[in-house]
Formats: C-alpha cells, structure tokens, sequence
C-alpha cells in the first residue's frame, strides 16, 4: 500500500483511509469489523471513525475489530464537535472505551462549519481541554476537520493549533478548498479528504464526467480517489466501505499507480471548470428545515440539471429518485438557515424558488 508522511507528525499514512461510515449492517459487529480487518490486510492502516456514524456503532465495529489487531499497526481517528471542555474530555473518554485504545492517534476538533467556531471552541475550552488530553498521552495528534472554505480554513491553520486538517474534497468542489491545500503545504501539515466521490455524485454520472479519466484509469471511481491522493499536499483520502469489495476496488486504485503528473491535474481542472462548480455534495448539514423541506434531495435534483443541462432533468430526479414533486421545494419560509452552514455555500434558497417555478412543467 502506498503510504505518505502525514504532515510532520513522523506517521506514514495509507493513502486509502477506512471511512467508518458506512457500514451496512452497523447492528452486526462480527460481519462489519470482518471488513475493517480485510481493509487492514490489504493494507489500509489509518480508521477513521466518530461518535453518531452508523447508527452510532461505528467506534464499537472499530474496537471490536481492532482487539485483534497489533496496535502499532494502525492509526484510529475520531472526533469531537463539542466546544464545551468537560464535554470534549468525556466524549474522548467514551471513544477510548469503544474503540478498545489506550490513545487516539488522530484526534479530531469536530465540524467547523462557520469561521466564529474556532473561537468558541477555544473559549469554552475544547481546545484546552484537547490539548491537555495530548499531554496525558491519550492523543497523539491534534487535528481539525472542516467544511469551511479555503481562505477560512487557511486562518484555521495560521492559528498552528492542529497538526492536520480533514476536508471534502473531490474533483467537482475542488476550487472551493484550493486555499486550504496551499495553507497545509506551508505549514507541512496533514490533509484527509473525505467526500473523495463527490457524495456517489461522480460514479452516477460516470458517461458525463468520463474526462476525469486519465489513460491509466479504468473508471471515473479510480480517478476521482486517484486525482486526490495524486495531489502532493493531499496524504490521503477517506472511502466509505461496507464490504471487502469495495476495498479491494480502492486499494485496486492506487496500487501499482504512480501519481499523475501535475500536468494532469491541471488539465482535469479546466476540463472540469466553472460550469461543475456549485453541485451539492449531499452532506446533509442544512438539516433539519424548520418548513421541513427536504434540502439535500432538492439539491441532488438540481445537480442533475447543472450535469444535464435541462429542467426536466430536475423533475425526473425528484419523481423517479425521490418521490418528490417540484410544489414541495415551495414549503421554504425564506429563512436562510440553510445556507450559513451549507458546507457547499450554495444558494439553496434561489434553487428552491427555481424548483418551485417548475410545477406543472
Ligand atoms: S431557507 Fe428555506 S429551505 Fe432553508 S432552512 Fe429556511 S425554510 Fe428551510
Ligand atoms: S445543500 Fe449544502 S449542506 Fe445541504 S446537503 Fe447539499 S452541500 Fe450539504
């Protein structure tokens, strides 16, 4: 397995990290830890992981899995999103108990969604309270995961609190981060990227999006993982497994692979341009609505229009997909709650109306 140096931490990280949030069965921790062990053998060392995945079983599949491991043979990392100190310390206190550890290797300021965050957390002392569970030994690498953007999070990193920092990050939202890798680049820290396929966004629209092939990839799959881990500020990027097949495409993707040269990348970025920036990832932040409105599936609808071109692509996806009709998208009070944490920063609330006008159509 291809690994790299995760920032200056002295980790080698593989550059396919276990996402532990999609097991399909969480409830079954035989058959779902059987899959974190299979990832393990086929080289896969860094577990990501955190308190709510999967029905909330995600850090007890990961312990369960990890009691039959050598615990110098992986890299657990899990999170916490409370700015609260106390609430900080007993929520790392409950993942060491599931997660069957004596440390968490990468330990994760959960969330930011707005750049105000940061401060909070320092101020009500989650980040003392993480700083000093590193001093205990109990983490050995403070990191931040993040869906602000590029500039925002480039002051995340100028504070030089976090030795790493987890983002989505992917083919179609790239433009949006830029900033963030040029800010871990100069200061030599860690990048996870989670999202690697744009939310199941690249693979479902594999015939429109096949440019993201280079001559060595057999699918858009491969070259989306592999335009990420390819990029040298990237260490390594998250894929969601629920079953030994789904790694063994993973790991098939990096695996004898040598990275593409930068010339590449840059010609799938214009290739990509402006006209794929704005797609909605499907990450569900926006929610709840307090007019109920189902957001994401709203905005899974409108990417088919920015792929496809047409409103009727729009009103097909909400029919044959969702079972939702246009009229729905009118429920939205115009509050604009949405789109201060939508970690896209789309302008859900012209698309809703854009929806809503579609009625009849
Ligand atoms: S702006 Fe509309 S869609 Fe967004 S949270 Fe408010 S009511 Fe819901
Ligand atoms: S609208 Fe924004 S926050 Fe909501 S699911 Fe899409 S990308 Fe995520």
């Amino acid at each position: 397995m291809w690994t790299k140096p995760y920032g200056k931490t002295g980790v080698d990280v593989s550059v396919i990290g276990f996402g532990g949030m999609r097991f399909a069965h969480p409830a079954d921790l035989d058959a779902s830890a059987a899959v974190v062990r299979y990832a393990h053998a086929r080289g896969i060392n860094y577990f990501d992981t955190a308190p709510f995945y999967c029905e909330d079983k995600s850090e007890e599949i990961m312990g369960h899995a990890f009691r039959a491991l050598p615990r110098s043979s992986f890299y657990v990392s899990t999170k916490c999103g409370s700015a609260d100190g106390g609430e900080l310390r007993a929520s790392l206190e409950k993942s060491l108990r599931r997660l069957q550890v004596d440390y968490i290797d990468f330990f994760h300021i959960w969330c930011l969604l707005r750049p105000d965050q940061l401060e909070e957390r320092i101020r009500k002392g989650a980040i003392g309270a993480a700083q000093k569970a590193r001093e205990e030994g109990l983490i050995k690498h403070l990191v931040v995961s993040s869906h602000l953007g590029g500039e925002d999070n480039a002051t995340v990193l100028d504070s030089g609190l976090f030795e790493g920092i987890t983002i989505g990050y992917n083919a179609l939202n790239f433009p949006f981060r830029a900033k963030t890798l040029d800010a871990a680049a100069r200061h030599n820290v860690g990048v996870v990227t989670m999202n690697p396929l744009g939310g199941g966004l690249i693979p479902r629209n594999a015939a429109r999006l096949a440019f993201l092939k280079g001559p060595q990839d057999r699918d858009v799959v491969q070259a989306a993982i592999r335009f990420n881990v390819s990029q040298p500020a990237i260490t390594a990027a998250l894929v969601g497994f629920s079953s030994e097949h789904e790694v063994d495409e993973a790991v098939a993707a990096v695996e004898h692979f040598a990275p593409y040269p930068a010339e590449h990348i840059e010609q799938v970025k214009a290739n990509i341009g402006a006209g794929f920036e704005g797609f909605c990832t499907g990450c569900g932040y926006c929610l709840p609505c307090p007019a109920e409105v189902q957001i994401p599936k709203m905005m899974d609808a409108f990417n088919a229009k920015i792929l496809d071109g047409s409103d009727g692509a729009i009103t097909d996806r909400l029919k044959w997909h969702w079972g939702l009709a246009p009229d729905a998208a009118a429920a939205c009070i115009d509050c604009g709650a949405c789109e201060t944490v939508c970690t896209q920063h789309l302008p859900i609330r012209d698309r809703l109306k854009a929806i809503a006008a579609l009625v009849g159509s």
